[in-house]
């Protein structure tokens, strides 16, 4: 494996079991109130810029005292986990709309004219992190699947879907390609919709056109690279709710195992049965996969102790082989910025715990 930070893994996953997060951390409520105040003309662009620094700079100095031996930049400068490519495009306001479980809603905003180009690409998050710590940084790039959703379904005059979609593979690749290039040891695409499509369409065929649409863009990445490259999904995350939380996983995984990456963060601490959804992963997963299962749950207001984490190791490790086992946490704990619902303080807690708990569970493993 080259790259920065690759040596450093390899040393890590010789003595342990792999940890990493997902990506967002609480933004800190000065940045909040900067955004508020920037949005509102009450502030310069420089004191904004000035929050987003000081924000990455604290999150990175604490997601390191966790001692977690993978880190994320917390997504402090991201507007959301699926929005960040759309800064400063025209769109107009009124997609598609998510709904969570608690009533509240998202919505997506709906491409109005071509060529669709990326306004933000992820590697620049990377090299900002980059610059701020020499631990492996794992970069969050939103799915193709996920920005298919912005082309209307009346289409748009002059920009055919086919054409949109050829703009979109390329793009997606070249957001992956930046945050290796960059210096991300590990790029996860985020795939929260594949779980919710399996709600709009029971059939799992807009669940089979989302994975064939991001191995497209996988395509386009070597074995090797796609080794670094792994996929997330989760029944979403925000304000504390989900959107498809009452989708079975059994309906998604053998079309995410479809997925051609070599690396696999599955939400798996709020599942009501992890032993059931574990043995399907065990009879899916290839011998070039890894699994990070998720022992930690955002949504949850207690911070897991370490026991616990271990615990819920411990259960994964009697059924997945442990030499392809990682874990991780079930979700970001702020996928969106304004999303406060969790306190940043909980959020390294849970995370410390996860680092611990999974240190216990290997030194009872012996590995
Ligand atoms: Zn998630």
């Amino acid at each position: 494996m080259d790259g920065p930070g690759g040596r450093d893994v390899r040393m890590l996953r010789a003595m342990t079991i792999p940890t990493e997060p997902i990506g967002s951390i609480p933004r800190p409520a000065a940045l909040l109130e900067a955004i508020t105040a920037f949005q509102a003309g009450k502030t310069s662009k420089a004191a904004l810029e000035d929050a987003y620094s000081a924000a990455l700079r604290d999150t990175i100095a604490r997601f390191e005292q966790t001692g977690s031996p993978v880190i994320s930049d917390g997504e402090q400068t991201k507007p959301s986990f699926a929005t960040y490519p759309l800064s400063g495009l025209s769109l107009a306001p009124d997609g598609v709309v998510i709904p969570f479980a608690d009533g509240h809603t998202r919505q997506l905003p709906r491409l109005t004219a071509g060529p669709f180009r990326y306004g933000v690409h992820a590697g620049s998050y990377t090299r900002a992190a980059r610059g701020l710590t020499s631990r492996p940084i794992k970069q969050a790039v939103i799915s193709a699947s996920a920005l298919s959703l912005l082309y209307p379904s009346t289409g748009i005059e002059g920009y055919p879907r086919e054409a949109f979609v050829a703009d979109l593979i390329d793009e997606a690749e070249a957001d992956i390609r930046g945050a290796l290039d960059a210096g991300a040891e590990a790029v996860q695409i985020d795939f929260t919709e594949g779980r919710l499509s399996l709600k709009l369409d029971p059939s799992g065929g807009l669940l089979r056109g989302f994975v064939d649409l991001n191995n497209k863009v996988l395509d386009r990445f070597t074995r090797d690279e796609r080794q670094r490259i792994g996929v997330h999904v989760c029944p979403g995350g925000d304000h504390d709710s989900t959107h498809s939380a009452d989708v079975d996983y059994a309906g998604l995984l053998p079309d995410l195992f479809q997925m051609n990456v070599g690396r696999f963060c599955l939400q798996m601490a709020s599942e009501p049965d992890p032993k059931r959804v574990l043995r399907l992963v065990s009879r899916l997963m290839q011998p070039h996969h890894t699994v990070f299962v998720g022992v930690i749950d955002p949504i949850a207001s207690a911070v897991e102790t370490r026991e616990q984490v271990r615990d819920r190791v411990l259960e994964a490790a009697g059924i997945l082989r442990v030499a392809q086992l990682g874990t991780t946490d079930d979700c970001g704990f702020s996928p969106f910025a304004d999303d406060v619902s969790t306190a940043r303080e909980t959020a390294f807690a849970k995370i410390r715990a996860r680092v611990d708990g999974t240190q216990m569970a290997a030194r009872q493993l012996g590995v």
